[in-house]
């Protein structure tokens, strides 16, 4: 009985110092053994920030794209390639130098914000990425004035400005060849036609990050088509589908190219070895007929919201 009962005790113990994580590949790991990749997954806008608001469905941006974050996270969770984060898993206000911030306190290895687009005229459509710019037009990258040029101040000034802008580089390097595979994902999966390109952006939310990260805009909200299209369960998974394996595969080729947060430690990261189109996996879930032009109804509901 006290053997039993000293086990039980033990067993007890082990359990409340040791608690078993999720299996990874079928195995058991404790966090420290976990060498996967870490994505922070940034669903845009929240709380009182509710983005761009579609006059055809009625639905914000920041609804669109909590959903679409959450989709994102259950389909990599259920594949377990990458360890996923959040910046946010509610309606609530996340200040944008905090999303960055995030990347850092979390181990994040690549950051990745999800946004919905929309446009003056409600007549553009199609999917972009946007890249934080190599040369930011701000005065310097450190986010401050330079000191007195005599001084020895600005003599330390200058090597860290040098320091940060050979970070940025690699980590800019690295964010171009992750932008490239979501790109190439999403011309596969939504039509070459719809693609706006890799684009670059003072965008404060990338501003801070110290890992490589994108902005993706994954379509127009108040364009007539696509703005019903993001509604469409079947279209928003394969949204999410392009995302996941862009991501997935980027757990491999990041790697490989010293672009994760575990490889690079001071250098620039190295060009990845192959091509970065995604791998070919299985057939993408099936998409109903993508309507391509305006039905009159939709020409003339376009005509209304201009005038
Ligand atoms: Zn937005």
């Amino acid at each position: 009985m006290y053997v039993t009962t000293m086990t039980a005790i033990f067993l007890w113990i082990a359990n409340q110092t040791c608690p078993a994580s999720p299996p990874v590949n079928g195995k058991h790991v404790n966090a420290s053994q976990d060498t996967r990749m870490v994505v922070l997954i940034d669903p845009g806008h929240g709380g009182s920030e509710t983005g761009a608001c579609s006059q055809v469905t009625h639905e914000c941006e920041k609804k669109l794209t909590l959903e679409l974050g959450l989709q994102l996270r259950s389909r990599l969770e259920a594949r377990r390639i990458v360890r996923v984060e959040m910046t946010r898993t509610t309606d609530e206000h996340v200040p944008l130098y905090d999303r960055s911030a995030q990347a850092q306190k979390r181990r994040a290895d690549l950051f990745v914000s999800i946004h919905v687009n929309a446009s003056q005229s409600h007549r553009e459509r199609g999917f972009e990425t946007y890249l934080y710019p190599d040369m930011p037009r701000t005065i310097d990258s450190m986010g401050s004035l330079p000191p007195n040029p005599d001084s020895r101040a600005f003599a330390q000034w200058n090597v860290d400005r040098v320091a940060a802008d050979l970070g940025r580089r690699g980590q800019r390097r690295c964010s171009v060849q992750f932008g490239d595979l979501v790109e190439s994902g999403f011309r596969h999966a939504l039509g070459r036609r719809f693609d706006r390109g890799l684009k670059e952006k003072e965008l404060a939310v990338l501003a801070g990050l110290d890992v490589p990260g994108v902005l993706v805009e994954v379509g127009f909200a108040d364009h007539p088509i696509e703005g019903r299209l993001l509604m469409d369960p079947a279209y928003r998974r394969r949204i999410v589908e392009v995302l996941a394996r862009a991501i997935e595969t980027w757990s491999k080729l990041g790697r490989q190219a010293g672009c994760l947060r575990s490889e690079t430690p001071n250098h620039p990261a190295k060009p990845a070895p192959h091509r970065t189109e995604a791998e070919p996996q299985e057939e993408l879930p099936n998409l109903p007929e993508l309507p391509t032009h305006m039905t009159r109804k939709e020409r003339a509901g376009l005509l209304t919201w201009r005038t």
